[in-house]
């Protein structure tokens, strides 16, 4: 029988064990607090904006919330990003992506302080990453490592193929899963949009994790007899009901599941992990800004 990797419940009871460190953090005077910004109003990221607020409030973690206009000279967020840095409250933060286009994501990257850089991209985060010494594991590629983790399977010695090289799922996700620990020691293949014969470096693969944004691009063809297959992607493919799309993974759940011996659904999987690992660097920030030592899930 295939196992259905149920993301929900491995993300609740991340969610429920960060509680109790939440609160050990507010009873030393320091509850932790996470704000986000948004600059324009792309209706998708003001979705996943209400959704990380919703998070917190339900942990108990502090949350605050900073609008930039979308036509604002990008001197405009720099400024927002020097204020949450200089703000003893705010533990940890993001500026939503995308930035409109007049603003460079790098620099903004750039501007946020390491230490409460809770996505993990700045270029110091991402480096430390890299050499073995994370701060802050990028939330997805640190939620897919949970699963894996939750549903027992080790890496050890297996091949990973992971589709996919953006800077936020696939070449962290990667860098991680090579380290020597316990959680990696995994012989990792990238592939992307140039990759030849992309079948043939998934079927070979021990775990798949798919993170290439394309509507069912795996199918069961492509699925090695026993794989686990985590699917990152989320995709709005039109469909006949009332809101007039679904979402679908990169993966073709129903033949992939045919040959899989355990895979994520989209949704229910990788996405509830992306959240609670949010909490988590959120967390850990407070906890390594006011050097109070914390148990994290
Ligand atoms: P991206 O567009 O930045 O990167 C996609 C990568 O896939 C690129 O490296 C590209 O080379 C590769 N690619 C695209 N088409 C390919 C193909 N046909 N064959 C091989 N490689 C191909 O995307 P991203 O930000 O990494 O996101 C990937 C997907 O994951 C999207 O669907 C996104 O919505 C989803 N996502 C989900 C979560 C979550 O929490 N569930 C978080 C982040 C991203």
């Amino acid at each position: 029988m295939t196992e259905i990797i149920d993301g929900n419940a491995v993300a609740s009871e991340i969610r429920d064990n960060l509680t109790d460190a939440i609160e050990t953090l507010a009873d030393a005077g320091s509850r932790p607090g996470l704000a986000t910004v948004l600059m324009g109003d792309d209706p998708a990221s003001q979705t996943y904006v209400n959704m990380k607020q919703r998070d917190c409030e339900e942990v108990g973690i502090e949350s605050h919330h900073v609008d930039v206009a979308g036509d604002a000279p990008p001197e405009t967020l720099y400024d927002t990003i020097a204020d949450l840095n200089a703000d003893p409250e705010i533990h940890g933060y993001i500026v939503q992506a995308p930035v409109p286009d007049h603003v460079d994501y790098r620099e903004v990257i750039r501007r946020v302080d390491p230490a409460k850089d809770v996505d993990g991209f700045h270029p110091e985060n991402v480096g430390r990453l890299v050499a073995g010494d994370a701060r802050f594991r990028p939330c997805t590629p640190h939620g897919v490592q949970k699963l894996l983790e939750d549903a027992a399977i080790d890496l050890e010695g297996k091949d990973v193929t992971i589709v996919g090289r953006s800077d936020i799922v696939g070449k962290p996700l990667a860098n991680l899963l090579i380290q020597k620990a316990d959680d990696g020691n995994a012989t990792v293949t990238v592939c992307h949009s140039r990759t030849t014969d992309l079948a043939a470096k998934t079927r070979g693969a021990d775990v798949v994790v798919a993170a290439a944004g394309a509507p069912e691009l795996i199918d069961g063809s492509m699925i090695g007899d026993g794989a686990v297959v985590i699917d990152v992607g989320v995709n709005r493919v039109d469909a006949d009901n009332e809101k007039g799309y679904e979402l679908v993974g990169d993966v073709e759940f129903e033949s992939a599941k045919e040959r899989a011996s355990a895979i994520t659904p989209v949704p229910g999987g990788v996405g509830p992990m992306t959240r609670a690992m949010l909490l988590y660097n959120t967390v850990k920030a407070a906890s390594l800004q006011n050097g109070v030592d914390v148990d994290l899930p």
